[in-house]
């Protein structure tokens, strides 16, 4: 594998293989790698020539100083990680070189970046913006792989390419999830084991949602939900809601209108997000 830190020397090394018509495809990540990040890169893997993961914690998109501070960094064990998966280029910047200065740039992506996590996580859409945007210009990719795992990043990312007028396909990649269910996250080791069994709690509550939705229901299996999250006392929750899939918007009962439950709680110190597709 191929390791970069510097955009020049990448755009070098790209720019001398672009000539052979090679698909290039992109695992934007923040490193701490699992194996949904792995299940990202050979889905790269099987539908590009060459694949490109970038490991790069974005200090713009952490609207909390201190999850930005205790943010696992792994490097060495990612390099191997990668190796293992036959990724093609590595590409590790340092701060200074995604923002030799500060990044004023504010997106607008009207409704979709002022709800959910918009609304609990200010900031956090607009330097995610910031840096995909920075890393589609450095890489040139003909593909970029985004886990379906952060919904709402996903549509925000469709978004930023539609009107900043990327030339390249976003390909959205199913949730990777541990044997009990929990979606796989970075953060994940960062609980205590307490924590983490009763993490366990999160997807048996998605799946709870979907069997009790009916499509005309909505309030209900929302407040059932909310109320179980409450009789945890590890848990304080953000949101648990039920949405329209296509935009986020509210979901209206009867309407047939395809449905997604999204959940973000606090599970002691360590914020968690996860989501299901209901009908
Ligand atoms: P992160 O390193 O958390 O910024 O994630 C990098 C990419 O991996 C994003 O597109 C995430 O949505 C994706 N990702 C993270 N966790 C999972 C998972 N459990 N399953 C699938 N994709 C994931």
């Amino acid at each position: 594998m191929l390791c970069f830190g510097k955009i020049k020397e990448l755009r070098a090394y790209l720019d001398n293989n672009a000539s052979k018509g090679l698909v290039l495809g992109f695992v934007p990540t923040m490193g701490a790698l699992h194996e949904g990040h792995l299940s990202l890169v050979k889905e790269s893997k099987a539908k590009c020539d060459v694949t490109i993961c970038s490991i790069f914690v974005n200090p713009t998109q952490f609207n909390d100083k201190k999850d930005l501070e205790r943010y696992p960094r792994t490097l060495e064990s990612d390099t191997k990680l990668l190796e293992s998966v036959n990724c093609d280029i590595l590409f590790a910047p340092e701060v200074d070189e995604m923002y030799p200065e500060p990044d004023q740039r504010k997106f607008d992506f009207g409704f979709l970046d002022k709800t959910l996590d918009g609304a609990h996580r200010p900031g956090h859409f607009n330097g995610v913006a910031q840096i995909v945007s920075k890393l589609f210009d450095a890489v040139k990719p003909h593909k970029a792989f985004f886990g379906l795992k952060d919904y709402q990043q996903v549509l925000v990312v469709k978004e930023l390419v539609r009107q900043l007028n990327f030339d390249l396909e976003i390909v959205p990649c199913n949730i990777s999830r541990e044997p009990d269910g929990l979606a796989m996250s970075s953060r994940n080791v960062l609980l205590s084991k307490e924590e983490r069994e009763a993490a366990a709690a999160i997807p048996q509550l998605m799946n709870l949602a979907k069997e009790k939705f009916t499509g005309n229901n909505k309030a209900e299996v929302e407040s059932m939900i909310l109320s179980e999250i409450g009789k945890n006392p590890l848990f304080k929750p953000d949101y648990f809601e039920i949405r329209n899939t296509d935009d986020l918007r509210e979901y209206k009962d009867g309407s047939g209108e395809k449905a997604i439950a999204l959940i973000a709680l606090f599970c002691g110190k360590i914020r968690l997000i996860d989501n299901l597709f209901l009908n």
